[in-house]
């Protein structure tokens, strides 16, 4: 089979042909259809730090796909071949408290697709089946491609009651722009988004962001009077891993807000630890998806209207992956989709 690897530790990636990889007793073999390129791949293309101290090579990259079911193992039950289906991509233990309790999402054991195993960029992926979410036939593969940060977004906006509440979210990269049209579909009062980065406001304002503001022109405060907003925002998406970003969301809020936080700073840094505690906010750290309550409820938000259709803005045969590795790295593309069954 086709597959998109790291074959040596460095920038870039192979278009190789491959063994279709084996599978085990209780795994599932899935023909991909399409896949996404997620910012974790672009790490791992241009070979950072992180990528460096985290990926095994040789290694199959990718993460976020769906594709249809080929073969199941002999001890797989309720999974049968030429169904669609993803998975979620993290692999956990089983056996520690958090996995047996419902909080797998934060096993300290995970292991990522694409990360530290073979992943879906390639004609075939291998999964446990206890991974493996069938996918209602009203989901195009087109959205389907990308319910693993699809998963990110919603665990982030629904981890606080949304509905009538002064949304800011900081980060319009494609999960910020997804956070969005999230809160607007559950009833935010407002939703406001703050990027730098005008290519990806402008698919804020396409998914029905109330304002999206570039924080290099305009303070984000001076909007307040126009939409209505008197005592600051009730509820913080933050997306961006940004210093900045986070201590002036700390400074728009009011007192009592609260602050789910999915982006990843490159290095430690300060943060005015008094305005959390004289202001009463709850911060909650968000990682990966409720496996799988958030898998519900992202397709059950999708079968309600959810459209998600602006996030995309390219879609390409896996053959021309390098174009779509370009355009995530040009920082100004929202999701980019391989198609697996052309080249
Ligand atoms: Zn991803
Ligand atoms: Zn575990």
């Amino acid at each position: 089979m086709k597959a998109l690897r790291k074959l040596r530790a460095a920038a870039g990636l192979d278009l190789v042909e491959i063994e279709t990889p084996d599978y085990g007793p209780h795994d599932v073999l899935i023909r991909v259809k399409r896949s996404a390129i997620c910012g974790t791949d672009v790490h791992i293309y241009n070979w950072d730090d992180w990528a460096a101290r985290t990926l095994p090579v040789p290694l199959t990259i990718g993460h976020e796909f769906v594709g249809t079911v080929a073969a199941v193992g002999a001890e797989v039950e309720g999974l049968t071949p030429g169904q669609r289906v993803s998975a979620e991509g993290h692999i956990t233990c089983g056996r520690c408290r958090n996995c047996r309790t419902g909080r797998a999402h934060i096993c300290a054991a995970t292991i990522g697709l694409g990360v530290q195993r073979p992943g879906c960029f390639a004609e075939y992926v291998v999964l446990p089946a206890r991974n493996v979410f069938p996918v209602p036939e009203s989901i195009p593969d087109r959205i389907a491609a990308f319910l693993d940060p699809l998963g990110n977004a919603v665990h982030t906006a629904l981890s606080f009651e949304l509905a009538g509440e002064d949304v800011l979210i900081t980060g319009a990269g494609p999960i910020g722009v997804m956070a969005a049209a999230i809160a607007r579909h559950v009833g935010a009062r407002r939703v406001v988004v703050t990027d730098v980065n005008d290519a990806r406001l402008e698919l804020a304002r396409r998914v029905g962001a109330d304002r999206a503001i570039n924080v290099t022109r305009e303070e984000p405060a001076s909007a307040f009077p126009d939409l209505g907003i008197h005592e600051g925002f009730d509820v913080v998406l933050e997306m961006s891993g940004k210093p900045r970003a986070i201590a002036q969301a700390l400074d728009l809020v009011r007192p009592g807000a609260r602050l789910a936080l999915l982006g990843i700073a490159s290095a430690p840094f300060e943060l005015p630890w008094n305005t959390i505690v004289f202001k009463g906010l709850w911060l909650k750290g968000i990682y990966g998806r409720e496996v799988f309550e958030t898998w519900y409820k992202m397709t059950a938000l999708l079968e309600s209207g959810l459209d998600l259709t602006p996030v995309i803005t390219h879609e390409l045969p896996y053959t021309a992956y390098e174009e779509g590795f370009a355009a995530m790295r040009s920082g100004t593309s929202g999701k980019v989709i391989l198609n697996w069954e052309e080249s």
